[in-house]
Formats: structure tokens, sequence, C-alpha cells
């Protein structure tokens, strides 16, 4: 299998055709190895256009939606990033190749074991994941200049909207279960503002400040 072929086409059809335009954000795509991130019998399908599932009832956002995160949250290199919903750990390396630090939460413990692994394989020193509930966040180390939550939530999270930084970005799927607005948060002067960006569908947010298990 050609998977640079692959990735190469992934970039040009699914990604700048429809309109994704940072190009720091198209060279982190054009390098990571998404097919590592996919189970063995799904590798085939590594570059398509669309999710698929990575066990424990999880899936792997589509390139697009994961591009289309990203670059809402404008990288510049220097940031530091909290992600709720490490799955595969795709997005998370996507976000280590374009700020400083990612620290990554999530709820699967199997999950998080595989990601560890590909990470150490890939030699991400930036990228720290714990085990635990997202929505709770990671007191520790905030604040977070940029916050991304790959899983549905009816609202934000409270303690996410407090480990934002003043002047920071948060970007997720807000919304009920099969249907949400992704919707980008920014906090000015103290406040959130929310801008909507488009519909999109992901698995729930499960935890304390999210959905009920
Ligand atoms: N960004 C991922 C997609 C993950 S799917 C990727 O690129 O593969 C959403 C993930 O969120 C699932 O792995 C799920 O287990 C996790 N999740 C759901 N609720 C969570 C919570 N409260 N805290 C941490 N992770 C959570």
């Amino acid at each position: 299998m050609d998977y640079a072929a692959l990735r190469k086409k992934m970039v040009e059809e699914q990604l700048i055709l429809r309109q994704i335009k940072d190009q720091r954000v198209l060279e982190a795509f054009s390098k990571i190895e998404r097919h590592r991130f996919v189970p063995e019998e799904l590798k085939i399908n590594a570059y398509a256009d669309f999710p698929l599932p990575i066990g424990e009832w999880q899936t792997i956002s589509q390139p697009y939606i994961v591009a289309l995160m990203t670059e809402y949250l404008g990288l510049g290199g220097s940031e530091k990033i909290l992600e709720i919903g490490t799955g595969s750990g795709y997005q998370t390396a996507i976000l280590a190749e374009l700020a400083k630090e990612v620290y990554t939460i999530e709820r699967v413990e199997t999950l998080a074991k595989k990601a560890q692994t590909i990470f150490d394989e890939l030699g991400y020193t930036n990228v720290k994941i714990k085990i635990s509930d997202g929505t709770l966040g990671w007191q520790e180390e905030a604040p977070f200049d940029r916050i991304i939550i790959t899983a549905a939530s009816p609202r934000i999270p409270l303690p996410l909207t407090e480990q934002l930084r003043e002047g920071g970005k948060m970007i997720l799927p807000l919304g009920e279960s099969f249907s949400q607005i992704l919707t980008l948060v920014e906090k000015k002067n103290g406040e959130l503002k929310l801008t909507p960006v488009c519909g999109c569908v992901f698995v729930p947010l499960i935890g304390k400040y999210g959905c009920p298990k």
C-alpha cells in the first residue's frame, strides 16, 4: 500500500479543496502517518474521507474535521494545549507538531495506552497523557492557551472554561447525541464569545460536566 501517495491525495482533495489554508496545518497532515493510528484491518481506509472505528465504541474523526478544528485553534507554535478525548492519538500528534506542549486526557484506559505507545514510537516528548474524566480538566497544568474537546457535550464543561487562559480559544462539538454544532469559544475580558462553525457528529463526552454515563 502506497500510504505516502494516499496521504498526499487526502491533503489535496479533502483539505486544500475544502479551503483548509493554514500551511503549518497542511504540513502536519502531510507528515503524520495516519495509518499508524487505525486498527490493522482498517489501514486500507486510513486516508479515506470518513471517520473510522478505533475500538471501545469510539472513532477517529474524519481528516477534514480534525484539520478544521486544528485550523480554528490558530496555532503559532508556542501554545500549551489541553485536549479532551485522546482516542487514537491522531489529533494529539497533529497538535504536538504545531504547538509547544499538549496535555491530553482519555477516559478509556486501553485507548490511552495504545496512544501512548504510538507517541513513544514517534518520539513526541511534548505530549503528556492522563487517564481520567477530562470534563474536570487538568488543574495542576492550567491555564491553557487552547482547549480542544473531541467528543460531544450538551454544554461547555465549567472547569474547562476556568482553565482557559484569558485571550485563549477552545473548540468543541456542542449539542446532543447524533448532531452537534462545532463551536469556537473565545475568552475575552473574562467573558466567553461563542461562534458556530458547522454541523458535526461526535461520540459523547461522558463525565461529570458532560453527558451522564
Ligand atoms: N481525537 C480522537 C477522536 C476521539 S473520539 C482521535 O483523533 O482519534 C472521542 C474520545 O473521547 C473517545 O476516545 C472517548 O473515550 C473519549 N472521551 C469521552 N468522554 C471523555 C471524558 N470525559 N474524558 C476523556 N475522554 C473522554
